[in-house]
This record gives structure tokens, sequence and C-alpha cells, in this order.
């Protein structure tokens, strides 16, 4: 059980980010709902919180809010992200490449820093940080060029993965890849429900034993 446990979710409002703060509200967590919108969080027992995670004085001000509150961040998810543009690098829109890399690597990054002092304390350790990643960013075998900007975004994201557990050793600090998802972004053909997608992340979320610094699908490790 998360009972007495304060988690964040970016990106909570829809898709993998809304199913997974509703199994956190299911665990006996506080969740924080973050979004662009919070007025398009719906879900109950949820605090909606402002939060464009590309914005950094949103990004202060919500764990502002959240150190006032709660005092502390037992689960951080950075969930919030978008697919950005497909195609020749050539012809991808320059603005597209700048919204991918701010939202899915610099958002993660920008929100984990501030969340620090909230996850890291004195009295306690073990706090969780679950990253949202994607096969994309996986690239030992050859990186997916179909979304170039995507699946860089991902690789870095994974890379902060590994570097900040490193640093963190009281901390677990994890990626997980989703698998292909029925939401706004997977579309309709993808597989996974969401249910099915935001699985690992939940069990990142809760994981108080165990690897660091790692990449999981389906809770199993994954090569980088
Ligand atoms: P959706 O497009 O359904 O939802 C994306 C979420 O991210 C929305 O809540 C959206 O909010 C939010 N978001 C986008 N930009 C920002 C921002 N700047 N600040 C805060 N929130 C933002 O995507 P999914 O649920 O499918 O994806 C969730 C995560 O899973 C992403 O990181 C994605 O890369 C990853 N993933 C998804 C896969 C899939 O098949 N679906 C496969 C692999 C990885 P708003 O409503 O305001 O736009």
């Amino acid at each position: 059980s998360l009972s007495g446990q304060t988690a964040l979710v970016t990106g909570a409002n829809r898709g993998i980010g809304a199913e997974i703060a509703a199994r956190l509200v299911d665990l006996g967590a506080t969740v924080y709902a973050g979004a662009r919108d919070p007025e398009t969080v719906t879900a109950t027992h949820q605090e909606p919180v402002e939060l464009d995670v590309t914005d950094m004085s949103q990004v202060a001000a919500a764990m502002e809010r959240l150190r006032a509150e709660s005092g502390r961040l037992d689960v951080l998810v950075n969930n919030a992200g978008v697919y950005g543009p497909q195609g020749q690098y050539g012809d991808v829109d320059t603005a597209a490449i700048d919204r991918t890399l701010r939202t899915n690597l610099l958002g993660p990054m920008l929100v984990t820093r501030y969340a620090l002092p909230l996850l890291v304390s004195d009295d306690r350790s073990g706090a969780r940080v679950v990253n949202v990643s994607s096969g994309s960013g996986q690239f030992a075998d050859g990186i997916d060029d179909s979304h170039l900007p995507y699946g860089v975004s991902k690789a870095g994201l994974n890379a902060f993965t590994q570097g900040l557990a490193r640093q963190y050793p009281s901390l677990y600090v994890n990626a997980a890849c989703p698998g292909w998802v029925r939401t706004d972004m997977g579309g309709e053909h993808a597989p996974r429900s969401v249910a099915e997608g935001a699985k690992t992340p939940v069990f990142l979320a809760r994981l108080r034993d165990g690897p660091s610094g790692r990449l999981w699908r389906d809770e199993e490790l994954e090569p980088w």
C-alpha cells in the first residue's frame, strides 16, 4: 500500500498518466495530478496542480505547493510527453524539435531538479522516480530513426535515469517503456490498453527493493 505517501504524476489529465494517477489513488497515495490545464483533471480523489513541465516558474510553484501541503514526495512519475515530428530530419519543423526535447527531456530534468529536496530527506530514503520512456530511446541495436527527435529525447531521458540513480543511491530511479498503447499519442490501432501501459510505471512507483537506474518493460529489465 502507498497509504500515507504522496505522489506527483505529470500529464495526469489523460492517457497513460491519468491511468497511473488513478492506480496510485487506489493504492492509497495522496496524488497530485499535474496538468497544463488543471480543469481537465476530472478524476476524483486527486489534487489537480497546474504544471506545464516546460515552464520553469510553474514547476517551481508546483513544488512549493507540495512542500507546503505535504512536506514530502514519495513518488514522482515523469509521464508528460509529446510524440514529435516524423520523417527525414532535414524536413522536420524546427519548432517541433524544440517542443519535443523541451517536453520529453528538459521537462523531466527540471521537474526532478525541483522535486529533489522533497524526494531526498535525512530521515527517510527509498522515494521513487519513474520516467515514462519508450523503446524509441533504445539505441544499442540501432535507434528507430522514423521519429528521430522523439527517440533522441527518450534516449536522453534514459541516460538521465541512469545518471540520477548513480548520484542518489537512496532513491529508486527507473525508466519504463509502456509498450504501444491506445491513447491520443499511440492511436486507436495500438495493441495495449492504458491499463496495460500503466502497469510497469505503477510497479516501479511501488518498488522498494530492487534495481535502480534501469529501463523496464512488462515489469522486466530491458537493455538500453
Ligand atoms: P497522450 O498524448 O495521450 O497524453 C500526453 C500527456 O502529456 C497529456 O496529459 C498532455 O497534456 C501531457 N503533456 C504534453 N505536453 C505537456 C507539457 N508541456 N506539460 C505538461 N503536460 C504535458 O500520451 P500517452 O499517454 O500515450 O503518453 C504518456 C507517456 O508515455 C509519454 O511520455 C509518451 O512518450 C510515453 N509513451 C507512450 C506510448 C504509446 O504508445 N502511447 C509508447 C511509448 C511511450 P495536455 O492534455 O495538456 O496536452
